[in-house]
Parts: C-alpha cells; structure tokens; sequence
C-alpha cells in the first residue's frame, strides 16, 4: 500500500469525490468518529456543485419524464433558442438512456419518482442547517424561497402537475399574479404576469464556498484530503483496495459519491447503472443596480437568475454530448437577450462562464446504496438536485456504514433497480 496515504493500522473510509454528496458524507462520517479520507482531482468543490444554482430547491420534487415529454423534448430541441441541446454525435451512446427515460413518463411513474424525491427533501433542510452550521456558514443559507415566473397564461396553466404534485406531497406554495410578483420582485419586467413562490425553500449565495467550507469541517474533524484521482476500486476480505493516481490504499469502506463520473467505478463492483450527464451552464454578470431578492427561473426558457454573492448569475441548458466534448457557450448567450426582458437594464457583459455535468439517472432519483456486501456505498446521480439533497444523502450513508435507520426509506434509491443493472456480483 502507498505511503502517501495514513497507515496507522485503521484503513479508513474512502469518499471518492469532494462535491455537495462526497464533502457532506465526509463531514457526517468524521463527526461520527470515522476516520476518512476523501479524494477529489479537481481538489475541494471543483466539480458540477460549485457552478449551480444554488437553490435548496425541495419543492421541486416532479420527475423530467413525465407524460407527453417526447413532444415537448421534440419542440424544444427545434427551438434555436430552447433550453434542451443534444449533440448529435452523442445520440447512439445516450440512446439506452433516452430509452429508460420514456419508459419512466407513465403518470404512475411520475408520482412515484416525485414521491421519493420528496421523501429525501422533506429531510433536505435540516440536514443542510446542520451542515452550515457545523461548518460556519450558515450565513450564506438564505430564506428567500424559489420563485417561478410565467409571461404566458398557457405556460402557467401547464405547471398544473407539478403543483399537484407538490399538494399530494406536502410542499406549500404561493400563487402570485402580475401586482403581487410585482410587490415582491419590483426589478422584474412588466411582461411577467404569474408566479409561484415556494417559501420552504433555500437559496445558498455561494455554492462554491460553502461547499467546500464544507470540506474543510469535515478535515477539521479529523478527515484527510488528496487531491487525487480513483482508477479502480477491488473488494477485497478486509474492505476494498482503491487504485489511484497516487498509489494504493486499503479501505475499509468507500464512498462513491464521483457525481456524473461514478459509472465506470460503479460497474469495477459489479452494478451496471445507467448514468449519463446533463450538461448545463452558467454566466456570471455583474450585479444590478435594481436585483432580485431569490433564485428566478424564467419557465418559458427555463433559466434560472439567481442574485449570488458575487455578481448575479444565469444558469441554463440541458445539453446532452457526454463528459468529453468542449463546452459550447453558444445557447447561453443567445439566451441573454431574454434575461433583460425578465429583469430590464441588466448589465449583459459577461464576467465568466461555466460548464458543469449533472450526474443524471433516467428515472430522475439518485442511487443511495450499499453494495458488496456493504463494503461500497453508492452515492451519485442526484441529477438537478445534489445541492438540495448533498447532507440529506450524506446522513443516509453514514446510517448504511453504520447499519443504523436512515432518515428517509431507502428502497426507492437501489443500485439495482434497473433493469439488468446487475453484472456480476464481484465480492
Ligand atoms: C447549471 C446547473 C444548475 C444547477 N442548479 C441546482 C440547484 O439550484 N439546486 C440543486 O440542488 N442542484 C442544482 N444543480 C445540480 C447539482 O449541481 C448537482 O446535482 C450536484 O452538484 C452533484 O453533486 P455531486 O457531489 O454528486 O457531484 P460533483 O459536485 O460533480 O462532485 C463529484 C466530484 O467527484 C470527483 N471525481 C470524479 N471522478 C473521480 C475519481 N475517479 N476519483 C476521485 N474523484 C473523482 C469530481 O472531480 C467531482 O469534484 C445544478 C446543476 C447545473 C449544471
């Protein structure tokens, strides 16, 4: 085994990844006395939880498959201006995927996906308050809801499900015409006519920072960090061996929490799980002199504007092309015409922009299990919700090390649930 790493007799609990899942899992594990060691190339928070939206968004429990999707993806797709991309060149390997998609839009499946989605939400917020808390930035958790917008009656008028679905599933929420959108938010633009505000819901105004003063509690309870990348991962009788760039290190467990990059570790313990990335993007303009006060998100484009620290952001797109190809800045640009319209007099003059990647399953619910006979911890896949759902997921996996009860009934959240997910059971 490699020097680099502790060997003091103890093989600690490995966490693959240090994004929203893997820094909260550490933070949770090392809190309860477990020693462990988290591993992340891109250092702490470098991945797809540093650029998003930032919203603790716990209302937003209905699944993307739903019924009639094939025609709305369609017309999407031909929208030069829409929100949803695919490269071409991505569409045979993506294809299997898009497959157990549409097979998942029944209304039936949809209910069930937004029930066990609103499941883990409804332990999102406590478990994130415990999070910031411990990790002294519980400042930058902001009670400030999430607000959707509609400019056109038919667009608001189609959100009837997903309101539904909120109803049946305990989530309350505010209904807002043109004067009450307007009391709240006064910057928006007089074209915005409906609203719903979700008041349960978080805004964190710097996912960047207080993911990773995340990371940094967990390490100063104890667990160690490099910056190192995960080639295999082999059960072994007493844990796993981790291959990494660095050498190797005996676990005692591990942790799979690598977001959209978990599939190919996933299946070296004998589970083939069916995760693509949803790509999507971000730019970051300066603040407004007239902001808003919470994460909007236009519905007919589907953008999201959210007032962050350090500059107001947009974040945008469901591009489907894979974790290789170069970013495409194109779509989110030309979306920036529309931005004025949702907030007039912004400032279009971009700062920075980003790419990120969605750990994304077909049936929109992440995979929280204990496979190998309890020697790997699957947890990955949290799709447009791993900030919402990262501490609620990281108490759910130190009850699975511990053989405690989780928080939330993890039945619907099986690595196995796929259908010829199972390869071979390499233990
Ligand atoms: C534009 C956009 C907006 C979004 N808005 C929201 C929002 O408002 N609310 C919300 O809840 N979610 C949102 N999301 C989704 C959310 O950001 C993701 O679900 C979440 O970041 C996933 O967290 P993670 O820890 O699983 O993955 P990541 O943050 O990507 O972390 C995984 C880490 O694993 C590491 N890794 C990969 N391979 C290896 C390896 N072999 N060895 C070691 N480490 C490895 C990576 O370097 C990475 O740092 C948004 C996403 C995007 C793209």
């Amino acid at each position: 085994m490699n020097s680099s790493y502790p060997q003091d007799g103890i093989a600690p609990i490995v966490v693959i990844g240090a994004g929203a899942v893997g820094a909260s899992s550490a933070l949770a594990l090392a809190s309860a006395g477990h020693r462990v060691l988290m591993l992340d190339p891109r250092g702490l928070c470098g991945g797809t939880s540093f650029g998003n939206a930032g919203g603790i968004h716990i209302g937003a429990i209905q699944p993307f498959a739903t019924p009639g999707i094939l025609w709305s993806a369609m017309k999407m797709l031909a929208d030069p201006q829409g929100p949803l991309l695919l490269d071409w060149r991505y569409l045979p390997r993506s294809l299997p995927w898009f497959a157990r998609f549409l097979l998942n839009s029944s209304a039936r499946q949809m209910s069930a996906g937004a029930a066990a989605t609103a499941a883990i939400n409804h332990t999102a917020i406590a478990a994130w308050r415990k999070a910031a808390d411990a990790a002294g930035v519980a400042g930058h958790l902001r009670e400030v809801g999430w607000l959707k917008v509609y400019d056109r009656e038919q667009d608001f008028l189609a959100a009837g499900s997903e309101r539904r679905l909120m109803q049946e599933n305990g989530f309350p929420f505010e209904l807002l015409d043109a004067g009450a959108l307007h009391e709240l938010e006064p910057a928006l633009g007089p074209s915005l006519a409906y609203g719903m505000l979700q008041p349960g819901s978080l805004f964190v105004d710097n996912p960047g920072r207080v993911v990773r003063a995340i990371a940094e509690a967990a390490i100063a309870r104890g667990a160690r960090f490099a910056a190192d990348e995960v080639r295999s991962i082999r059960p072994c009788a007493e844990g796993c061996v981790v291959q990494t760039s660095s050498g190797e290190v005996l676990a005692s467990k591990v942790v799979l929490a690598a977001g959209a990059w978990s599939r190919t570790l996933a299946a070296q313990v004998g589970l083939r799980v069916p995760l693509d990335t949803e790509r999507g993007y971000h730019v970051m303009l300066p603040t407004p002199e007239r902001s808003v006060g919470r994460p909007i998100m236009f519905s007919r484009r589907r953008f999201v504007l959210c007032p962050m620290e350090e500059g107001l952001r947009v974040t945008a797109c469901v591009e489907f092309a894979g974790l290789e190809r170069s970013p495409d800045y194109r779509r989110i640009e030309k979306l920036l015409p529309f931005t004025a319209t949702v907030l007039p007099g912004l400032d279009t003059r971009i700062q920075s922009r980003w790419l990120g990647f969605r750990p994304s399953l077909p049936d929109g619910i992440p995979v929280i299990d204990s496979v190998a006979d309890g020697r790997v911890i699957f947890a990955f896949g949290h799709g447009h919700l791993g900030l919402t759902q990262g501490p609620a997921t990281a108490a759910a996996v130190l009850s699975l090390v511990q053989g405690s009860a989780s928080p939330f009934p993890l039945e619907p959240y099986r690595a196995d649930r796929f259908f010829l997910s199972r390869i071979t059971s390499r233990t």
